[in-house]
């Protein structure tokens, strides 16, 4: 049985709540997820392919990361992928079933 997409992320010390698209954030065209910092949530289009829902769930993990860090786009690349590694081995360790789901074929 496939792995449900899971409704709660843990990011750092956040927990970020997984959510299906909005209508609002729809109309940016072509975008199948959004990371709402803010909010703590995480968008995402739960109507695209498990293929598509994988690698945008990552991604959007990967947006919460950047912002946990405080990252900028000024930043240099060694600072960049240090942080992502460390922020993204952190939120497989305290996430277990979204490693799960991610590596799911
Ligand atoms: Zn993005």
């Amino acid at each position: 049985m496939a792995t449900a997409v899971p409704k709660k992320i843990k990011i750092g010390h956040y927990i970020f709540d997984v959510c299906n698209m909005t209508k609002d954030l729809r109309k940016h065209g072509e975008v199948f997820g959004v990371c709402d910092q803010t909010k703590q949530k995480i968008h995402i289009d739960v109507t695209a392919t498990p293929a598509v829902l994988r690698d945008t769930l990552l991604h959007e993990i990967m947006h919460g990361v950047y912002w946990m860090f405080n990252l900028e786009d000024e930043n240099k690349e060694e600072k960049i992928v240090s942080s992502l590694a460390t922020g993204l081995l952190a939120v497989f360790r305290d996430n277990p079933e979204v490693a799960k789901f991610l590596m799911e074929k």
